[in-house]
This record gives C-alpha cells, structure tokens and sequence, in this order.
C-alpha cells in the first residue's frame, strides 16, 4: 500500500500527458511561450480572479506576494505556526518576521480570534494556511485586515479548488499562492506554483520580480532585483492537462474522507477531521495522546499501513526560527497537534478494498488498546 500513489495517476491520464511533454519536446521552446500563458488563463479563470502568475514554486509564490507587497524588515506578518515551513520562512526571507497565532483545535487552521490582539503599528499582513486542504475562516479574517487596512496573502498550496461561501480558495484575499509539488492535488512532474490576484499592479510587480526585475519588453534592462522563479513550459504543458481534472480528483478525495469518516467517528478515542469548506490534500485524525498515535502509527506500519505526521514540529520551535525566541508552550494548541496528529492514506485513485483494511486496522489497534 501507498500513501500516495503518483503512478496510477500517471497511468490513467498517459496518453493526453506524453502528447503534450512531446509537443514541447518537439518545439524545444522550454521557456514561456503559449502553454504557460495558457495555463496561467485557464488557472485565472478557474479561480475566478483576474490575473494568475506562474511561479516556479509556492515558496517562491508566498516570497515574491510578500515582496510585491513592499514586506521587508522591520515590517511583521501573522500567520500560523502550524503548516509546512515554507510558510514563515518565505516571510523571514523578506527580513520581516512571522508572528505566530494559535490554531483552532478542530480545523488546524489559524484562530482568527488571536489575530486582531496581535496588530502592531509593523503588522503589514496576514498570512493564513488553508492546511490539508481546508479554508481557514477567510471571513473573519478579511474583516480584521480590512479594519486595519492590511493585506491578506493567502497560501493555498495545499487546497487547490476548494471552496469558500462560493468562492476560490486562494481568490478571497489580496494574493493566492498555489504550490504545484507533485504530490499537491493539483501537481507537476516537478516543481511549479502560482500567484492569483485581482490586483493590476500587484500582478505585474510579481511578474517583474519572477524574472530578474526586467520586463518583458526590454529583458536586458534590470529594474528592480528580483529572481528566476519561472514555471517550465514542459511543467505547465502537464498541469494545463491535469487542471482538467482537478474538480473530479478533488470530488474523489472527499468521498474517501466521507467513507473515513463514516467508519471512524464512533471510535471512542478518535478524532475525525472537520468537513467544511475542505478538498481533503490530507486526511489527518486526532488520537488522544502522543503515546497513542505512535502506538497506532507503529501498529498500521506492521500491517503495510503507511501514515504520516504532519507536522511533528511547529514552526515556532523549529531551529531555524530560534533568533525569534519563541519557546516551548509558546502556542499550546499547535503543539498538542502536533503530539495528536496522524496523517491517513488519500488519494483520488484509492481503492475500497484499501480503505476497508486502513479502517479494519484502526479499529483493531483500538479494540486491542
Ligand atoms: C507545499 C507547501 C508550500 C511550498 O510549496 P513548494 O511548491 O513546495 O515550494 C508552502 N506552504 C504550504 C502550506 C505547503 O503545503
């Protein structure tokens, strides 16, 4: 069994993906051109958000709004500590610093409560996760900043096509950044991400910071300093097939946590992970204690389970982040996740057989404990 299975993917779509890897290969234009405009379109108008800029990765996604945004030291940026690292170090990056809000224990995703007691004169945004694939509460969140009149830079790496009171994950606030990492809903055969905005100018400084500060009209002249954070035209080829698939993959995603679900709640002991507004990137359950999730992790593993931890350590207590000072205690409910928290197989192409013998496993691990 897999935790993820890329190759039956692969597999069910074959024909359609080498017809377009060979397309590239054959006009060996491996740069820009009309697949990454295209694709930048088709992502746009999927989002429903005027402009898509197409990134060679959600780290460079999150660096390069930060940026676009004027974000530089001495300025502040509140998000979550619990989320991959991308997240904050994109921040720190800037020379700016993240500061952390706790996390709701039900959705993982950051407490909108903590976040207007953290307003400073430097706040300059705020920087919410849509973790595995669920939307944080944009509503809130929206009111706060509109209220303190900060920017809201969503990072939607993990939630690709979910939705949110009719709207795009990713298109609610002032920038959206998607991450394509193969193993994303929607991903590449490498590295790729996206930036959305409905903002002209904030679209164009991205578009200007991806490629070296210069404009397209006159690529030899620098304007400003920027990076070389361009999605491969080959990769674009890829997604601009997959994008078509999308809304089923992510349909098949919520059916199989629906089935979880279904067979998990009663387990006394378990905590089965909130639906709204959700596409299911993970499907994550919560055990009751550290020793018992690594009990049950160590149990699956016996029986060919595969399962992960996302994510073992907050951010706050990572080693990279220790000249910021935050300790231990820090952010509780982060922490007591991150000691809870148990990543189940999910993948669109997953089968019944599989998923009944994931369950018929955690149940026994339970009747035997
Ligand atoms: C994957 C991910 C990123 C980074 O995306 P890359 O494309 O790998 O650079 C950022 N934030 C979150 C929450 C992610 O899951």
């Amino acid at each position: 069994m897999y935790f993820l299975n890329l190759e039956k993917q692969y597999q069910s779509i074959k024909k359609e993906i080498d017809t377009a890897i060979k397309k590239i290969l054959d006009s060996s234009n491996f740069i820009g051109g009309n697949e990454v405009g295209s694709f930048e379109k088709e992502v746009a108008k999927f989002c429903g958000s005027k402009y898509a800029i197409s990134l060679n990765s959600g780290t460079d996604a999150l660096f390069l709004a930060l940026k676009a945004l004027g974000i530089r030291s001495g300025d502040e940026v509140i998000t979550t500590p619990f989320t991959f690292f991308a997240t904050a170090e994109a921040i720190a990056n800037t020379g700016a610093k993240p500061v952390f809000a706790d996390i709701k224990s039900d959705t993982f995703n950051i407490s909108s409560e903590l976040v207007e007691g953290l307003i400073t004169p430097r706040t300059k945004a705020i920087l919410p996760v849509h973790l595995f694939g669920q939307v944080a509460d944009m509503e809130s969140i929206m009111k706060i900043a509109n209220k303190h009149k900060i920017k809201v830079i969503e990072d939607a790496a993990q939630s690709f096509g979910a939705e949110y009171k009719k709207k795009k994950a990713g298109a609610i606030g002032d920038i959206g950044c998607f991450s394509f990492f193969p193993s994303k809903n929607l991903g590449a055969y490498g590295d790729g991400g996206m930036a959305v905005t409905n903002d002209q100018k904030i679209a164009a400084t991205i578009n200007l910071l991806k490629n070296h500060g210069s404009s397209s009209y006159d690529k030899y002249k620098n304007l400003v300093l920027g990076t070389n954070s361009r999605l491969d035209t080959i990769q674009a080829a890829i997604l601009r097939v997959k994008l078509k698939y999308i809304n089923k993959w992510n349909k098949a995603r919520i059916k199989i946590a629906q089935y979880y679900n279904k067979h998990l709640q009663g387990v006394i002991g378990i905590t089965t992970p909130n639906v709204d507004n959700n596409i299911f990137h993970q499907y994550t359950i919560r055990l009751h204690s550290e020793q018992v999730r690594n009990g049950l992790r160590e149990y699956l593993q016996k029986a060919k389970i595969p399962t992960m931890i996302y994510y073992a350590l907050p951010l706050h207590l990572q080693p990279a982040f220790k000249y910021f000072g935050n300790k231990v205690g820090d952010f509780p409910e982060a922490e007591k996740a991150a000691r809870e928290v148990l990543s189940l197989p999910i993948y669109p192409e997953l089968k019944r057989l599989e998923m009944d013998y994931i369950v018929r496993n955690v149940k026994n691990f339970y009747e035997r404990y």
